[in-house]
């Protein structure tokens, strides 16, 4: 970590162009809200790898080319193959960046894309016949199978932020009990995202759970390192609204008891208009929350289902795309 960088803030490698330089083939910047929303949250750690292998600014545009059976990163104008040397940056750039959290990468490129990036069938011919990952953002993947790793475009939809965001700071919560190297705060951590997991992957809670409880007596090390897999493994995919219901329908149980009928009926019919689409998932965990509060019950008001990320960075807006 260099001196800039805030130890009390994730750290996101960034795709250049995306509003920190005029580095795109043609010289243009884009703009990300999302980008520029979380600059005050995090360290933007920012590269261009096609301008970093020496195409320069501007150049002639490169595209991803199926030969021989693999995919090359080609500049037609120049009759130049730089797939090695995309390949050697990349080697280079994440053998040395150090600890990050997360990647925001663009969309479509030939370099950063992470999915849906053409894939032209030969260096003669300009259609392009399959889909794939730009040779950076495949390094990418590779290294950090664990990391949220996102194109800007994607990130306009809620559920795909809620999830990046949701990941990022999960990943960076745990690196502070990676790097305490304690079983006591490994054991906070669970206890403190429980409710979250659960949302996210019943069948991981489990596993993080029996992890946990260690029976094996494994050294700490190991521990870590098998719950953080694990941990990747539960937040592989985005949650689904019936895990969600069945997670507020146990955070329910908490305090069911002491809920007047119409309360309780009331609590039921948002879960279930949350079921159908009606409601966003923000209204019932207000509702739970303050359920929570009302009884001061500190086991769930310690939860990180509340407040997965900072509340500043919550933006309900949906691209729908
Ligand atoms: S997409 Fe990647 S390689 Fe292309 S301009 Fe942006 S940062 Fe550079």
């Amino acid at each position: 970590m260099t001196e800039s960088m805030d130890a009390k803030k994730p750290t996101i490698v960034v795709s250049r162009c995306l509003g920190f330089c005029k580095c795109r083939y043609n010289g243009d910047v884009l703009s990300s809200a999302f980008v520029e929303s979380l600059k005050p949250h995090v360290n933007y750690i920012t590269t261009c790898p096609e301008v970093e292998i020496g195409l320069g600014v501007p150049r002639n545009p490169v595209r991803l080319v199926s030969r021989n059976g693999s995919v090359e990163l080609y500049q037609p104008s120049e009759d130049k193959t730089v797939t090695d040397q995309m390949n050697q940056y990349s080697e280079a750039f994440f053998g040395s960046v150090g600890l990050i959290q997360g990647l925001i990468l663009k969309g479509r490129s030939p370099s950063c894309g992470i999915k849906d990036v053409k894939i032209y069938s030969g260096v003669e011919k300009s259609s392009s016949s399959q889909k794939g990952i730009g040779i950076f953002a495949a390094h990418a993947i590779k290294r950090y199978p664990n990391l949220p790793i996102e194109e800007e475009g994607r990130l306009s939809n809620y559920a795909i932020r809620e999830h990046f965001l949701t990941k990022l700071y999960t990943v960076f919560r745990f690196q502070a009990v990676k790097d305490s190297r304690s079983m006591k705060e490994l054991v906070q951590f669970h206890s403190g995202h429980k409710f979250l997991l659960m949302a996210y992957n019943q069948t991981q809670l489990r596993l993080l759970g029996k992890i946990v409880a260690n029976q094996e007596k494994k050294r700490i090390d190991e521990v870590l390192a098998q719950y953080e897999q694990h941990l990747g493994l539960a937040f592989g995919r985005l949650p689904t609204r019936n895990n969600y219901i069945n997670t507020f329908q146990h955070i329910f149980g908490y305090f069911s008891d002491a809920l007047s009928e119409k309360e309780k009926s009331f609590l039921l019919d948002r879960f279930q208009k949350y079921r159908e689409g009606k409601i966003h998932i923000s209204a019932i965990l207000n509702v739970l929350r303050t359920y929570a509060i009302q009884h001061n019950h500190e086991y769930l008001l310690n939860q990180a289902i509340w407040s997965a990320y900072p509340e500043e960075l919550l933006d309900i807006s949906d691209s729908g795309k």
